[in-house]
């Protein structure tokens, strides 16, 4: 969920600390109403009762099909636009596009309902497809020649806050005594991710550590941190210290959906050599500017979603649940069940892009190729929870750092907040939205699908009081957005697995788009699996 970071040398407030912990929170108020939104479960379950189908009400044509769109499918069908493809078409189960990365309103304030940020990517770097979109939107210009990015879309400061010890701290990295074993055990990590980047570089020049992860060089050194677990990995160069493995490991939940013990080595080094960076205190690159850039907005990235979405205006069917795709000689057959007007609709194209979660292609496909089937049945699902809490006052100001945009909590199971209203450029802070986020481990995916929301507004709620005691008195409202099958974990062996290599680069009648190629979930995975696809 959050940005990486880049911090100056931060130290615990000791007295500040002491202050906080003389109030303790109150006893809990009654829970304020509490709402599932957001996905249309009986949906995607339908798909399991797809066996017997009645006669299509409509029969339709098209040049090109993607069936899902989330940012993988807008950027294929993106891809086929701009090849000069104009009868093209897209079939998504939601009511809205943009899969992962939709949007919500509560109390009139756009939020989100799952991803929020997007580094800021370099244009020669090798996510240069979304650099270059990022252009052709206006987020980044050419001025004196330099790469500048549009400042309203940027995170505002302050960026992000611990709390931990009793108070708010700047950074997510949990501050160290200079000179403790705990300070030279930050160094040493530091050391190792440039050591595995510049080691690391493939014979063509290709970086060590890329996003797109298939772009990363693969050589020994690589294949070996794919082997063991990051957790495993950590404890064998000795970096033991427990505030380092925490924060580590919410940086690997965040992106990941799962913790250091669940994660390939592999994908650990990747967060930090990658998207984002890993600066110890007082290291190389301590002094430097301390705010990584990432764009961020209210509603999170269906801001791009809404870009991303607008050139297909009537080309764009959602409410259409994809149940049944079958290959044919010469063309492939699209059966989708029309959710508003409750009747079949049989599609036919001579090329269809599948842009949905591999497990939901494997199940739609009639006949999947083995690399399908293989990639499915080797892929597991992080779930996760994402709670909107609609405040009608900021919350009482606490010693330390200032409200941030987001806001973690050192400890918790949860990954902390982000503050709707953070971009607003309102003069007084008011009513705000703050999105929570929780990822779970596999074993609650069960239980994320009960029907009463409340008992998850209340862990939502409780894992919040210690830093906020007031906040049972300013929630007003608490929608939630469960999330069965949210992110692909790149656990050990997913980097590199034939199967995902072999479905990247298929180039038959049907095609693949979806983060999950990359066996992780992040927009740039997403977007340059859409463009790829969408290649001659
Ligand atoms: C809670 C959460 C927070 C995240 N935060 C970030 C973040 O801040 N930054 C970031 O970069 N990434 C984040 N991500 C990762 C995010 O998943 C990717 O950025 C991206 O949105 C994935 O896009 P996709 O197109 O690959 O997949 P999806 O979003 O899974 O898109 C698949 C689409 O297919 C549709 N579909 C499924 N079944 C059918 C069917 N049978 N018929 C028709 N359509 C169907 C779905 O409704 C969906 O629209 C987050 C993910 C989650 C879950």
């Amino acid at each position: 969920m959050s940005a990486g970071l880049r911090r100056r040398t931060l130290l615990a407030a000791g007295g500040a600390a002491a202050a906080v912990a003389a109030c303790s929170p109150p006893a809990a108020a009654p829970l304020p109403p509490a709402v599932w939104v957001g996905a249309r479960h009986e949906r995607g379950h339908r798909l399991r009762s797809a066996a017997t189908l009645p006669t299509a009400a409509v029969q339709r044509r098209a040049a090109v099909l993607v069936v899902g769109a989330g940012i993988a499918g807008l950027a294929a069908a993106r891809g086929y636009l701009q090849r000069g493809v104009q009868d093209l078409h897209l079939l998504e189960l939601e009511d809205a596009a943009g899969g992962n990365s939709r949007g919500h309103q509560l109390g009139g304030m756009a939020c989100p309902l799952g991803a929020h940020y997007l580094p800021v990517p370099a244009d020669d770097g090798p996510a240069r497809e979304v650099a270059a979109w990022l252009h052709q939107i206006g987020l980044l210009k050419r001025e004196h020649g330099r790469t500048v990015a549009d400042e309203r879309h940027l995170c505002h400061s302050p960026q992000e806050r611990l709390f931990i010890d009793g108070a708010w701290v700047e950074g997510l990295l949990p501050p160290v005594d200079p000179g403790s074993p705990a300070a030279a055990q930050l160094q040493r990590f530091a050391q190792a991710v440039v050591e595995l980047q510049r080691g690391g570089r493939g014979a063509r020049g290709e970086p060590a550590f890329a996003l797109p992860a298939h772009r990363s060089a693969w050589g020994p050194a690589q294949a070996e941190l794919e082997r063991t677990t990051f957790a495993q990995w950590l404890a064998a160069q000795g970096l033991t210290d427990e505030r380092l493995r925490w924060y580590l490991d919410y940086c690997c939940r965040d992106d990941y959906g799962a913790g250091t013990e669940t994660v390939s080595a592999w994908a650990g080094v990747h967060y930090f050599a990658s998207r984002h960076g890993f600066h110890a205190p007082g290291g190389d690159g301590s002094d430097a500017d301390d705010r990584e850039a990432v764009f961020t907005w209210p509603e999170g990235n269906a801001w791009m979603v809404q870009r991303l979405a607008a050139p297909f205006a009537d080309r764009l069917h959602t409410g259409r649940t994809v149940l049944r795709v079958t290959e044919g000689r010469h063309d492939v057959q699209v059966l989708a069940w029309d959710e508003s007007r409750q009747q079949l609709e049989a599609w036919t194209a001579p090329q269809v892009v599948l842009a949905l979660p591999l497990f939901i292609a494997a199940r739609v496909l009639e006949s999947p190729p083995s690399a399908l089937r293989e990639a499915a049945k080797g892929l597991a699902y992080a779930p996760w929870l994402v709670a909107n809490l609609q405040l009608d006052a900021p919350l009482l100001d606490r010693v330390g750092a200032p409200p941030s945009w987001d806001n973690v909590v050192y400890g918790s199971r949860g990954l902390g907040y982000v503050d709707a209203m953070h971009q607003g450029l309102r003069p007084v802070p008011g009513a705000t939205v703050l999105t929570v986020y929780h990822a779970l481990p596999r074993s609650e995916r069960a239980v994320l699908l009960a029907d009463d929301p409340r008992p998850w507004a209340e862990r939502v709620l409780a894992e919040l009081r210690g830093a906020h005691p007031d906040i049972d008195r300013r929630v007003q409202r608490i929608a939630l957005m469960r999330w069965g099958h949210a992110m692909a974990i790149p656990a050990p062996g997913v980097q590199r697995h034939p199967s995902l290599q072999a479905l990247r680069g298929a180039r038959g009648r049907v095609r693949y788009a979806h983060a999950d190629l990359a066996g992780c979930s992040l927009f740039e995975e997403a977007f340059i699996a859409g463009c790829e696809a969408a290649l001659p």
